[in-house]
Formats: structure tokens, C-alpha cells, sequence
């Protein structure tokens, strides 16, 4: 007998955005004999490539209202999905993780703000609305600082550092004069990130921690393990569950933390979905992340997230998949390309797992 929720292989998962985390979303439902459908409104999308696709705006109710009809449970991978547009559906199918939760993740002073009331720690923040009020949270939080837009940020953009110098009528100008967050800026000693997975019955497992470098803002390598100490393993984990757990979120959440020195760790940002520092798990672990998802959305027992061998990830931005023949020649790389035709600078075009001898 399987619980009443339970979504079985033969059905239809929905996925709202078609990049590259759908794409690999659906290869992994697919090997379950799952059928996947992409709602995405760039026609030739990665995701697009290995699954059925609406090429439709997030908005538009009759496009929503066909994907609702085709699909027996929603996810998504991209969280700038409008909140109304999920709440559409939820009133046509299970929507796993929720409107709430997404509401929440879009918006970096309500996550810090939700997350902070949990007892979960952040780096010190303000809300700032305008050039006096981030003149006033720079005085009380000191510079250095990070000064993020509230919504609609990634990668670096919509941010500016802010020394003791900084011109910040300047700063607040170029981020558009929009509501913004002032974080003050943690002297870290890494970064690392955790993925916890949580079914429809409650259930939850994390992925191993993982270390995360970072060039010009985007992910460049993930190391996993993370090579930190077990008292910082512990607080990363306990951090990503009890996150999920406080969202009440069916599905994955990513866990961006910065490691202290003391051992502590403080969270830089949350994720509804699968996450770049997840992509070694492919190969690396017995589940992956991909597999995880489909697994926590349908309500399937939750997967091993046991290493299976100690992995590099590294990101292929621009031409850097031009070297795809060199990498294809190396024992123990496992090369994914994104079908992206357009290989402009800084764009996440693929990425190589090394696994390394353990
Ligand atoms: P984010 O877009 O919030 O993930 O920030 C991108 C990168 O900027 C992070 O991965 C950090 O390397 C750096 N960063 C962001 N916020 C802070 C902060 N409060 N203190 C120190 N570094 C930060």
C-alpha cells in the first residue's frame, strides 16, 4: 500500500522554468518512468530538449490552466515564478514546494526575517527603502557592507559592496533606487551549502556539506565533501532541516551558509529548488539531487544521500565548453552540456564532475 499522496511512475510531473535544472530534473524522472512537461516561455529551452514543453507566460491563466490539466503534481526550478501564478494552480493540482515558501525565497528580507524568527542566524540586515535610510543602516551596521535588492537578484548581480569610501548615494543609484537589504559583511573562513529534501509525509534527509568557490559572484567549483570540521558539518545540517522544516516545504531547499571561524554557520540564502552545488551528486552519491526531487514531490520513500566517491565540480561558463573534447578524454570526468546554443560570456553552458580517488 503507498500513502494516498503518493505519486506513481506513469504520471506527469510539471516543472515551471526550462533551464538546465529542468533538463536534468527530467532525464532523472524519466530513468523513474516518470513523464516530465516544461512550462517555459523561451521556446528552445534546455529542458525543452528532453521533455514535452509549453512554450507560455507564467501569467497567462489559460496557459496555466493547461499545464494544471496535463500534469499530476507541479515543481519548479526557477523561483521568479509570479506567487500568484502558483497559487493559480495549487487550486488545480499539488503544488510541491507551495506559493508560500516561494513567496518567502523571492524576497531576501522576508527569508532573513522568517529565518531569523526561527532562531536560524543570517548576517546582520536592514531593510532600506530609500538613499536616508541606507545612510542610517550603514551607520548602525559599519561598513564594510552588502547591499542586495530585495528581489530579482543572482549571481552577483543586483549587489554592491560598500567600504568605508563608498559613495553611497552612488551605490543606492546604480542598484536602481529599489527596496534593498544592507547585510553587513562577514568575514568568512568558506562557503559552504547544504540540500535537504523533504516528501509530502514529513520525511527528511540533507546531502552531504559541501564548499563552494565562487569567481566574479558565480559558482566556479563545489568540493564535496567539504573538507570542514564535524562541528561545522553538524551545523550545517541541523541549519538546512531546520529551514525546510520552518518553510514547511514538500520538495528541495538549498542552503547558502558562510562557515565561521568559531565553527558556527550564518545563512547567505535559501533556494525552493535544486541548486548548482548539487551537481556533483549525480555521479557522487547514491541518490542524486535531481532524483531526490522527483522522489520528495511524489511522495517516494527519500533516497541514500551517501558519497559514493569524493567529487569536484566545476561550472563550464561561455567558451569554456570548447575544452569539451579534452574533458571528454580525461578517466573519472563526467562532462553534462546544457544545449544552450549561445555561449555569451559568464553563461552556465555545462558543467564537469571529476571524481577524485578517496
Ligand atoms: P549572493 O548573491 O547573496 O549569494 O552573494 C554572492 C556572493 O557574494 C556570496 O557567495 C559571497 O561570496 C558574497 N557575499 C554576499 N553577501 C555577503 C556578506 N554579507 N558578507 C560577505 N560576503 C558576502
Amino acid at each position: 500500500m503507498t500513502p494516498a499522496d503518493t505519486i506513481a511512475p506513469g504520471s506527469t510531473i510539471g516543472i515551471l522554468g526550462g533551464g538546465q535544472l529542468g533538463r536534468m530534473t527530467a532525464i532523472a524522472a524519466a530513468a523513474m518512468g516518470y513523464k516530465c512537461l516544461i512550462l517555459e516561455p523561451q521556446e528552445d529551452c534546455p529542458a525543452s530538449q528532453v521533455a514535452d514543453h509549453i512554450a507560455g507566460a507564467y501569467e497567462d491563466e489559460s496557459v496555466l490552466a493547461r499545464f494544471a490539466d496535463a500534469v499530476d503534481v507541479v515543481t519548479l526550478e526557477f523561483e521568479n515564478v509570479p506567487v500568484e501564478s502558483l497559487r493559480f494552480l495549487e487550486a488545480r493540482a499539488p503544488v510541491r514546494p507551495g506559493s508560500r515558501a516561494l513567496e518567502i525565497a523571492q524576497d531576501r528580507i522576508l527569508e532573513k526575517d522568517y529565518l531569523n524568527r526561527a532562531g536560524i542566524g543570517t548576517a546582520p540586515w536592514r531593510e532600506v527603502t530609500d538613499l536616508a535610510g541606507l545612510t542610517a543602516a550603514a551607520a548602525e551596521i559599519g561598513l564594510p557592507a552588502v547591499l542586495k535588492t530585495a528581489r530579482f537578484g543572482y549571481d552577483g548581480k543586483g549587489q554592491a559592496m560598500l567600504k568605508p569610501d563608498s559613495d553611497l548615494a552612488e551605490a543606492w543609484e546604480t542598484l536602481g533606487g529599489v527596496r534593498c537589504i544592507l547585510e553587513g559583511f562577514i568575514a568568512f573562513d568558506c562557503e559552504v551549502s547544504v540540500i535537504a529534501a523533504r516528501a509530502s509525509s514529513g520525511e527528511t534527509r540533507c546531502f552531504p556539506v559541501v564548499r563552494n568557490e565562487h569567481r566574479d559572484h558565480i559558482l566556479y567549483k563545489t568540493h564535496a565533501p567539504a573538507g570542514v570540521s564535524a562541528e561545522t558539518e553538524r551545523a550545517a545540517e541541523a541549519v538546512a532541516i531546520a529551514a525546510i522544516e520552518v518553510l514547511d516545504l514538500t520538495g528541495l531547499l538549498a542552503v547558502e551558509m558562510f562557515a565561521l571561524p568559531d565553527g558556527g554557520v550564518l545563512v547567505n540564502e535559501v533556494a525552493p529548488r535544486p541548486h548548482n552545488s548539487g551537481h556533483w551528486s549525480i555521479e557522487g552519491c547514491a541518490t542524486s539531487q535531481f532524483q531526490q526531487l522527483v522522489r520528495a514531490v511524489c511522495n517516494l520513500p527519500l533516497g541514500s544521500t551517501e558519497i559514493l566517491h569524493p567529487s569536484e565540480m566545476t561550472n563550464l561558463l561561455g567558451d569554456e565548453i570548447d575544452a569539451w573534447p579534452e574533458i571528454l578524454a580525461e578517466p573519472n570526468a563526467y562532462l553534462h552540456l546544457y544545449g544552450k546554443a549561445d555561449a555569451k560570456p559568464g553563461r552556465k553552458m555545462g558543467h564537469v564532475t571529476r571524481l577524485l580517488k578517496s
